[in-house]
Order: C-alpha cells, then structure tokens, then sequence
C-alpha cells in the first residue's frame, strides 16, 4: 500500500537529498517545494518585482495566474526538475541570489495558497515523498508519515556551501551561514510561520548522521 511521506525542517537539513533516496528505493514522486516558492522567486527577479530594497507584492500577487510552475522528470539525473512557464530553471533556482529572497516570497500568502493547492493536486494519489515546510501540517495533515529533519545552522551552511562551490558559484563560507540563519530567522518568527513541527512527526537530529544511517533508520520508519 503505497503512502504519503511528509519532510519538514530547516534549509539545508539533507531534506532534499533523502527525500531523493527515499522516492527512488520505493519507486514514489518526490516533489520539492522549496523548488516551487524559488521558481515564483526568480520569475519575481527576472521580472523586476523584487530587490534588495524593494518588493511589489501586489504587482506579484497580480501576476500570480500568469506564473506556472511544473515538474518533469529528469531519466539522467533520476529526479523531477522545476520549469518556469516552461522553461527549466533547476539551475538557476538554486543561486543564493534566489535564496536570500525566497523566504519573503513564501511570506505572502495568495503564492502560498496558489503553491498548497498544487502541491495536494500533486500527491493526492499517494505514493509520494514531498518535502517542504508545511508539508506535515498544511498540505498533507493526514500523512501516514511525518519527518521533521533538524541538523546545527554550521553544519548546514557547510553543506549548502559545498554544494554551491561544486556548482562553480563564488561564495563564502560567512555569507552562506548568514543566509541560513536569515532564513531561519524568517521561516520561525513570522506570526503565520509555515515552519512548524507536526504533533504526530517524528524528529531526526543528521548533525551527525552519515547518509547511509539516516536513510537506513528512516527506512524503517517506513516499514513499521
Ligand atoms: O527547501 P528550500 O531551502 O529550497 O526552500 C526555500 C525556501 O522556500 C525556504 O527557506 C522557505 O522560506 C520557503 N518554503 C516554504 N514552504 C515550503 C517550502 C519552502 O515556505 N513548503
């Protein structure tokens, strides 16, 4: 009986990389949010409609209908990529650029409901992994299995920063640990913050977990 498996937590938890794993091993659809609210960002960049100290969120909000986002699978890299209208932007979602807005982007809540809709179109036939913030307790509170993945802010800036030197982007260590607590900061204190734990989900500490045990002890869960 195929189930519905919800990943919540912080950024750069290893949310992604398991939720992959996981999908793959038991032949389910992994479906990234966070990829979801970076595509509405970017579409916000390369539209003008945010910056460092400007966002209109009404002309966003405006456009919303004309923003599609979408998924297609990827046989070369075995997981489903984002498009914008269209367009792949795997890559281009993934710059700190994008990440130091998204977080004000996923803040209005006309592109979280657009975004919740489709996220529970997206998995209403089971057999799906998502990951995400809210995935446990707004898009799918009936989960048959709820993650909440947590790991220490430096352990998760080391990751995000190796993942964007491997990437060949110029950064600095300093900076992607700023990103991370900022969006930690914005994800936690706002009064509707979607990062929350679910009553029901089960908590999983990586700071010091290789790959292999977390996926092994998150594979049983499964099969309890
Ligand atoms: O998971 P990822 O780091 O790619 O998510 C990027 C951002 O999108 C998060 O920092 C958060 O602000 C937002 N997000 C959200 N709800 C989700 C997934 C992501 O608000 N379900």
């Amino acid at each position: 009986n195929k189930i519905t498996i919800a990943i919540d937590g912080f950024s750069s938890t290893g949310k992604s990389t398991v939720a992959k794993q996981l999908a793959k091993h038991l032949g389910y659809v992994y479906v990234d949010t966070g990829a979801m609210y970076r595509a509405v960002t970017f579409y916000a960049m390369e539209h003008g409609l945010i910056s460092d100290d400007d966002f209109n969120i009404e002309a966003l909000v405006y456009q919303l209908p004309n923003i599609e986002v979408s998924f297609k699978f990827n046989k070369t890299l075995g997981f489903a990529e984002v498009y914008l209208n269209g367009i792949n932007i795997e890559k281009e979602i993934r710059t700190l650029n994008v990440s130091s807005f998204v977080s004000k982007v996923a803040a209005v809540s006309q592109v979280r409901h657009k975004l919740v809709e489709q996220q529970q179109k997206l998995g209403k036939d089971k057999g799906v992994v998502m990951d995400g913030r809210d995935i446990g307790t707004v898009v799918f509170p009936d989960a048959e299995l709820k993650l909440f993945m947590t790991a220490s802010a430096e352990k998760r800036a080391i990751r995000r920063y190796k993942e964007l030197i491997d990437r060949g982007d110029e950064v600095n260590y300093e900076d992607v640990l700023q990103n991370v607590q900022e969006r930690d900061h914005i994800d936690t204190t706002r009064k509707d913050s979607p990062l929350k734990k679910a009553k029901d989900a089960i908590e999983i500490d990586n700071s010091d977990l290789s790959l292999k045990e977390q996926f092994d002890k998150i594979l049983e869960l499964v099969n309890m």
